[in-house]
C-alpha cells in the first residue's frame, strides 16, 4: 500500500464566488504528514528500501524532512534528518516526533546538505526534496486522480520551490494526454528562481531567499523543470508574501484548512483575481499544504 492517501478533488464555493470561475480544490493538505511531498517522497523511499537501503539521510527542515521521516516510520527504516540552525522547534519536533534523528547543523541549508551528504556516504541514501524522477512520478499521480474523476480543467495551478511539484504535474497532464493544459506555476517575490530562469532562458541561482514562503526557498530549481517549461505551456506568476498570506487567512476562513503562506501562493492569483487566471473558466488549484505554520504565525505574518 502506499503511503500516501487518495485526496478530495472539492469544488470551492467560496473561491468560486470570489472570482467568478469554477475553482476546484485538489487537497493534498490532508496528506497524513501534511503535504504532497509523501507522494513522491513515499514512492523513493520504498524503492530504496526494496534496494536494500537501510537508512533514509534527509537534509530538509521543512516538509520534505516530515515526508522523510514519516515514511521512515511507516517502513521501518532508521531516518537521519539534518536540518539548519534556522529551523524551528516545531519543525524539529514534528520529524522527531515521527521517530526520526535530528541533528542541528550550519547556519543555512548548503551545510547542512553537506552534512547529510557526508552521512548517506557512510551508510543510508539520502533523499532530495525536489530532484529525482520518482518523486516527479509520485507526484504525478494527484493528476491521475483528477482526471479519473473526469474532471478535464482548463489550468492548474501550484507553487514552485524547486519544481519537483511542478515537474510532477506537467508529467501527470503528460501521461494522461493532457499536454495542452497549461501550469500556472506560481512563486513569491522573494523565491522566485523559476521565473527568473524562464526570463532568462537559463537556469540561475538567486543570490539569496527572502520572505514567509520558506518551504518555496530554493535559489535554483531542477533541470528538469527548466526543460518542462520548453516544452509544456507554462506560465510563471509571481506574487507579494502579503498576497500570500492574506490568500492562507482567507483559506482558513473558508475552508477551515491551515496553510502554508508556500500554498497561500498558488491560491493567491485566484482570491486575488489576478490577470493570469482570467482565460480560463475551470481551475484546479493544487492545496499543497505544509505543516510548519501555526495559526498564531500567520496572525503574526498578516500584521506585520
Ligand atoms: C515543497 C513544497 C512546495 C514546493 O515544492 P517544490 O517541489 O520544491 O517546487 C510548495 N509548498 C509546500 C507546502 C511544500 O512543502
Amino acid at each position: 500500500m502506499a503511503l500516501h492517501i487518495q485526496t478530495p478533488l472539492i469544488e470551492s464555493h467560496a473561491l468560486s464566488c470570489t472570482s467568478g470561475k469554477q475553482v476546484y480544490l485538489k487537497l493534498e493538505a490532508l496528506q497524513p504528514p501534511g503535504s504532497f511531498k509523501i507522494r513522491g517522497i513515499g514512492a523513493l523511499c520504498e524503492n530504496l528500501k526494496r534496494q536494500g537501503v537501510d537508512r533514509f539521510v534527509s537534509s530538509s527542515g521543512g516538509n520534505a524532512g516530515i515526508a522523510v521521516a514519516y515514511a521512515g516510520k511507516k517502513l521501518d527504516v532508521p531516518v537521519t534528518v539534518v536540518v539548519p540552525e534556522t529551523t524551528t522547534e516545531r519543525a524539529k519536533r514534528i520529524i522527531s516526533g515521527f521517530g526520526a534523528e535530528v541533528l542541528v547543523h550550519g547556519a543555512s541549508w548548503n551545510e547542512a546538505n553537506e552534512m547529510a551528504e557526508s552521512i548517506a556516504r557512510e551508510h543510508g541514501a539520502l533523499v532530495h526534496p525536489f530532484d529525482h524522477p520518482l518523486l516527479w512520478q509520485g507526484y504525478a499521480s494527484m493528476v491521475d486522480e483528477i482526471t479519473s474523476s473526469g474532471l478535464r480543467p482548463d489550468a492548474v495551478l501550484v507553487s514552485v520551490g524547486g519544481g519537483g511539484l511542478y515537474s510532477g504535474v506537467v508529467e501527470g497532464l503528460r501521461r494522461n494526454g493532457l499536454t495542452s493544459i497549461p501550469v500556472l506555476a506560481v512563486e513569491t517575490q522573494g523565491t522566485a528562481s523559476f521565473h527568473a530562469a524562464m526570463k532568462e532562458g537559463k537556469l540561475v541561482e538567486l543570490e539569496g531567499i527572502r520572505g514567509v514562503a520558506t518551504s518555496l526557498g530554493a535559489k535554483k530549481v531542477a533541470q528538469r523543470a527548466f526543460e518542462l517549461q520548453a516544452h509544456h505551456p507554462t506560465q510563471s506568476v509571481v506574487v507579494s508574501d502579503s498576497q500570500a498570506v492574506s490568500a492562507c487567512t482567507r483559506f482558513l476562513d473558508d475552508h477551515r484548512l491551515l496553510v502554508e503562506p508556500a500554498c497561500g501562493a498558488a491560491l493567491a492569483p485566484v482570491y486575488e483575481k489576478l490577470p493570469a487566471i482570467e482565460p480560463y473558466n475551470t481551475i484546479v488549484c493544487i492545496v499543497c499544504g505544509g505543516s510548519t505554520v501555526t495559526a498564531e504565525q500567520l496572525r503574526s505574518y498578516a500584521l506585520s
